[in-house]
């Protein structure tokens, strides 16, 4: 018999000009941060997402750092946001002596509940950070609405080239993050961007990011001496991360079709197979979100129904896994005191399961997967 080749969960891309790149940093003798890669990177992301300034960091995590600095946010303060998620949301809030506040997902989607995020705002509220899950837009004219005056930062780690009504996540709120590790859409190892909506923020986002200096503003010409002038620390990766990130940004388009061509094979047969099912169904996406193929997901009635599914499809040679364990139930939370119930995203945390996505996926593959999930579901 034939052994099947193992379906893996989750396979970075390697781009066409990776190499050439490398090659072409490692002989320029500039290897640090903020070259000819990077300002190739920010120049490609301002422009084709209309930001008005946008800054690679080392990772995603490191970005939503640099938004708890740039928004001041002291002990004390409280800072709202989904529980559902991953823990780089939460932890730069945390760091600074946040009161976390947990908001549930909606009972239909992932994403936060707007309604009970309503109820959750106080005088003390600094920020709101939302998550667009599997890179579905959190309706952000109903979040504005809801804000008013409080920043709203946009996890949008998840979220390359899916947009709100035509605008790209994570360029909608005060700031947003993106992420580049390697288990994203795109990546370059380890890495993240900042995009700063707010111009009146641009000025000491640089600065945070070079240490607490005015390097960036040296580098431009327009101070004749750089020192150090705020707080911050090194958010800036070295020119062989942008290198790769420019890399996989020359093929941006390519990458993304080919993802929604799987994504959208997986969703035709396997609608198919949950329609006459009562224990598993797929998530709904609201007409106004866009879906950037970054995850395929699916969801079961409880804890039980998935683990038998993941087990069945690993017996299959194929990883599937589940998701988030919700930060409000974290040992960690516990710690800080929190003791909220959030049903939903308790729920999520029991029943959501993830699909291999890659563009290594054949047709093939995903027969199989949605094969062994007809035969192993009632
Ligand atoms: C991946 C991810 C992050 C962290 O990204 P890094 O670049 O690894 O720091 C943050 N938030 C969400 C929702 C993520 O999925």
């Amino acid at each position: 018999m034939k052994i099947r080749n193992k379906i893996i969960f989750s396979k970075p891309y390697v781009s066409k000009n990776a190499n050439l790149f490398i090659d072409d940093v490692l002989k320029s003798g500039f290897h640090q941060g903020d070259g000819k890669y990077t300002q190739l990177c920010h120049a490609y992301f301002e422009s084709r997402y209309k930001i008005p300034r946008a800054l690679l960091t080392t990772s995603c995590t490191d970005a939503l750092e640099m938004c708890s600095i740039l928004l001041d946010i002291k002990y004390g303060d409280e800072v709202i946001l989904p529980s559902y998620t991953f823990v780089s949301t939460a932890l730069p809030f945390a760091q600074r002596g946040a009161k976390l506040v947990f908001v549930d997902s909606s009972s239909s989607h992932p994403n936060m509940c707007l309604e009970e995020l309503k109820n959750s705002i106080t005088n003390k509220t600094k920020a709101i950070v939302v998550v667009h899950y599997a890179g579905i837009a959190i309706d952000m004219d109903e979040l504005k609405s809801i804000a008013g005056k409080i920043p709203i930062i946009e996890d949008a780690a998840h979220s390359i080239e899916s947009d709100y009504k035509g605008k790209q996540l994570g360029t909608i709120g005060t700031l947003g993050t993106f992420s580049f590790h390697s288990t994203k859409n795109i990546s370059c190892g380890e890495g993240g961007l900042l995009s700063i909506n707010d111009p009146n923020l641009i000025e000491r986002a640089e600065i945070i990011r070079e240490k607490g200096t005015n390097r960036t503003a040296f580098f431009r010409g327009e101070v004749d001496k750089y020192g150090w002038v705020d707080t911050g620390s090194s958010f800036l990766p070295s020119e062989f991360n942008a290198a790769i990130l420019y890399s996989q940004l020359e093929e941006l388009e390519y990458i993304q079709n080919k993802r929604i061509k799987i994504w959208n094979y997986y969703y035709n047969k396997l609608k198919l197979v949950c329609d006459k099912k009562k224990e598993i169904y797929l998530p709904s996406i609201p007409e106004y979100a866009k879906n950037n193929a970054h995850m395929f997901f699916l969801l079961a009635k409880d804890e039980k129904i998935r683990s038998h599914l993941i087990e069945s499809l690993r017996n299959n040679n194929a990883q599937a896994t589940f998701h988030y364990q919700a930060l409000h139930a974290s040992s960690y939370a516990k710690k800080l005191g929190i003791e909220t119930k959030l049903p939903n995203a308790e729920f999520y945390s029991d029943s959501l399961m993830r699909l291999p996505l890659h563009l290594e996926i054949t047709k093939s593959d995903v027969d199989l997967i949605v094969s062994t999930i007809d035969d192993n579901s009632k």
